[in-house]
């Protein structure tokens, strides 16, 4: 069976379009309780994107402390109730943040018309009432989160993402201009997720014309923001950057990632390693598995003098190892992309366990 994706509604494109989100709003404020929420990164909090900020007095803003955690269901449950009780069903939901904030504001913008604890959303087309509308403007790239239907949520007993044709968001403002502030470290980290996301798309059973025209598009810019002679984090380098996240993204919906995001999931769960770190460690050990795009990868990492934790895995018990193995080995989905479909003849245990102890 053919995915059948749904795609986000509306797109502005540019530096300072941010200015256009309150002409943007307005004629939604009329819907529901007639008020919106904001969700924003606290990194923005009293800087001058804050200002500029189109709330109204009714309105409700959040700042959210993206910088430990991954979202959470509870935080979603927490901050859906606080919502409904304070003001009633909102007009809608505008996250303002990396991936961390866009996955906040598309669980809530489904979780404020859907009862009950957002575990029991996770998964694929559980929802049962369609979400209200919802704005994303990413201010750091690479994750896709921008345009995919998932909304990861750690719960307390899986990692998983609300997916349905009502994640997507309505709305996306792509202004390259807010991600000017991102530290080195995490520009590369996150920026890293889009070219791996392309690499593995295009590394497996399930790449496809769409997923190519996409990636390849991709995979050039992130060339040229990393390698490139222009190379680095200018104002260029970033509009770049938010284009080949978006189709990265793209690329992916209609393909599948692989062994690095296996992996990093393994980190992700035993050590609550980030996604865009714990894919740039995953990434450094897969040479028998990309070869020419990890030589790539080193080469931006070494360009742009990037932290990159190596010998990890000598203050790891085999017991944590093996946790992590079992982890990436039941992304059986990645491998079977990855690998092909008889993968399990050709990937055991003790191997992935193996590329951890590289790390
Ligand atoms: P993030 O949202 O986790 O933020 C990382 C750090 O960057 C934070 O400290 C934040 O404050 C900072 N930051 C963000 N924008 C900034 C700016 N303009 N200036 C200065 N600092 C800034 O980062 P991310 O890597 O984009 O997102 C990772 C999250 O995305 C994870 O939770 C992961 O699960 C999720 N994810 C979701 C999808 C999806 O399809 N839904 C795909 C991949 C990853
Ligand atoms: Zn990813």
């Amino acid at each position: 069976m053919y995915k059948n994706i749904k795609n986000i509604d509306k797109i502005v494109f540019g530096q300072g379009s941010f200015s256009q989100l309150e002409d943007i709003l307005s004629p939604k404020r009329a819907e529901n309780n007639k008020y919106f929420v904001f969700v924003i990164d606290d990194f923005f909090d009293g800087k001058e994107l804050s200002n500029k900020l189109p709330a109204y007095e009714e309105d409700m803003v959040f700042f959210i402390d993206a910088s430990h955690d991954e979202p959470k269901t509870s935080q979603i449950d927490h901050l859906r109730d606080e919502i409904l009780t304070a003001k009633g069903l909102p007009s809608g939901i505008i996250g303002i943040g990396g991936g961390s904030i866009m996955d906040i504001a598309k669980a809530l913008s489904v979780m404020v018309r859907n009862q009950g604890s957002s575990t029991k959303y996770q998964g694929l087309n559980l929802v049962k009432n369609p979400g209200v509308y919802h704005v994303g403007i990413p201010t750091i790239s690479g994750t896709g989160a921008e345009c995919s239907t998932t909304a990861v949520l750690t719960g307390p007993e899986k990692k998983l993402g609300i997916k349905c044709e009502w994640t997507p968001f309505n709305q996306l403002i792509l202004d390259s201009d807010l991600a000017a502030t991102v530290p080195t470290n995490q520009w590369f980290y996150t920026g890293m997720d889009t070219y791996i996301h392309c690499i593995e798309s295009a590394s497996g059973r399930l790449y496809n014309t769409f997923s190519k025209a996409y990636g390849d598009q991709s995979i050039e810019l992130c060339k040229d923001v990393f390698l490139g002679e222009n190379s680095g984090q200018t104002p260029e380098n970033a509009e770049k950057l938010m284009v080949a996240s978006l189709f990265g993204g793209l690329s992916l919906s209609y393909s599948e990632v692989g062994v690095c995001h296996a992996l990093s999931y393994g980190l992700s769960y035993v050590l609550g390693t980030r996604h865009g770190i714990g894919n740039c460690i995953a990434f450094n050990v897969l040479e028998d598995y990309y070869p020419d795009a990890v030589d790539d990868f080193r080469a931006m990492v070494k360009k742009h003098s990037i932290d990159l934790p190596k010998n990890m895995a000598k203050d790891w018990t085999d017991e944590q190892v093996t946790k992590m193995a079992e982890i990436s080995y039941a992304l059986s989905h990645m491998w079977d992309h990855a690998i092909g479909e008889n993968w399990k003849e050709k990937v055991t245990l003790d191997m992935i366990k193996e590329l951890f102890y590289r790390m």
